[in-house]
């Protein structure tokens, strides 16, 4: 079994004409439904759907209180390494992206240093994150960091490159929780164009990962496409049938989606579809209205403005205070190379002070373990 079959059953072409032939009247009854169909999701996903961003948000709102409640989980990435076999030509820390200065791997002592300073300031989630470089840094070495980042934090995550299902199992046993992984984009043309080196290169290796990781014990699976390297409604679709996908196959994760939006890159690519903030809006109320008990993710890629006005729409999660670079926090400063450029620089209390504001209650414990009964170093607050 695997998501390519879905995939295969809904090519771009298919969903693009779902798309365009979506009137007003079929926003309405999509947004009047109780359960909604992939054809409700083309047409919340349509220019017609424009006419109808506030009842869609207004029905967003209301589904996320009644699955999530007023709450907002926080968390915080460390990048463990910036050294990068790969080319994806959108990043800066691909291998031929020209930037050879700067590229370390985290040593042991220098990952607990990150890790001490961010469980300081109060989280309790915890996102690994590495290039794809399988040599520099091996699963082995990532199962490690999985560990000491455990001793600090209830909820640690990765997102890494594709693993095997023997190495997500490894890293469970050793304490992770969640996975996430983007498949950038689904569309397989344009997949191969933007991936020129590494493993990355092999789009059914990737397109099947969560399916692994689940199989491995993995409790929460993370999608998402880097939206503006293909048509961002029919990639949000894609994303939002895997997603599905996923609830139905691993029905013992919890699934949730990222909407990441190419804003800087290397000079050496230009970003082909640019997505507005109104496009952003739209791609993640039609998902929430489609995938009702999905987690929704925001990270520091957004503006704070535009984050916060997100925040009543249907986010679940978001991350504050984040770093790109290896040692960002505590031990290496700006000496590193940083994968992107933030957006968001406001401090944890800050973003934290935010979300209060608009009634919503900041998460930094991981609430989770007591509804699912595993032993974990977090209390329940
Ligand atoms: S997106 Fe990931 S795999 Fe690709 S170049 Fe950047 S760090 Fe490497």
């Amino acid at each position: 079994m695997s998501f390519l079959t879905e995939l295969e059953a809904w090519p771009a072409e298919r969903v693009r004409a779902c798309i365009e032939a979506a009137t007003v009247d079929d926003v309405d009854r999509a947004i009047a439904r109780e359960e909604r169909t992939p054809h409700d999701l083309c047409a919340l996903l349509s220019t017609a759907a424009l006419e109808r961003l506030e009842p869609m948000a207004q029905e967003a709102h209301r589904l996320t209180r009644r699955h999530f409640g007023r709450v907002i989980k926080m968390y915080v990435p460390i990048y463990i390494s910036n050294v990068c076999g790969a080319d994806c030509t959108y990043c800066g820390y691909a291998v031929r992206s020209g930037n050879k200065e700067k590229r370390l791997t985290l040593t042991e002592a220098e990952t607990r240093r990150e890790c001490e300073v961010l469980a300081a300031q109060g989280f309790q989630s915890l996102l690994l994150l590495t290039g794809e470089a399988r040599q520099a840094v091996p699963p082995g070495q990532i199962a490690d960091a999985v560990s000491i980042a455990h001793e600090y934090f209830p909820s640690v995550s990765i997102e890494v490159y594709s693993l095997s299902e023997d190495d997500y199992r490894l890293m469970v046993d050793r304490g992770l929780e969640g996975v996430t992984l983007y498949m950038e984009t689904y569309d397989k043309a344009t997949y191969e164009k933007v991936h020129l080196k590494g493993e990355k290169m092999d789009y059914l290796f990737r397109l099947d990962a969560l399916d692994r990781a689940g199989r491995a014990g993995a409790r929460r699976l993370g999608v998402g496409a880097l939206l503006g390297l293909f048509d961002s409604h029919i990639d949000a679709f894609w994303t939002a049938m895997h997603a599905r996908y996923l609830q139905r196959t691993c029905w013992q994760s919890e699934v949730s989606i990222s909407f990441p939006r190419l804003q800087h890159t290397p000079e050496r690519f230009s970003i082909p579809r640019l997505v507005s903030n109104q496009d952003l809006v739209q791609l993640m109320l039609a998902s929430r209205l489609f995938l009702p008990e999905a987690g929704i993710t925001i990270s520091t890629r957004e503006r704070p403005p535009f984050r916060d006005r997100l925040i009543p729409l249907g986010v679940t999660m978001m991350s504050a205070g984040s770093s790109t670079r290896p040692g960002g926090y505590a031990t290496h400063g700006e000496d590193t190379l940083e994968q992107f450029e933030v957006e968001d620089t406001r401090t944890p209390a800050e973003v934290a002070a935010a979300i209060r504001s608009f009634g919503y209650e900041p998460v930094w414990k991981d609430y989770d373990y007591g509804f699912a009964g595993v032993a974990g170093t977090g209390s329940i607050s």
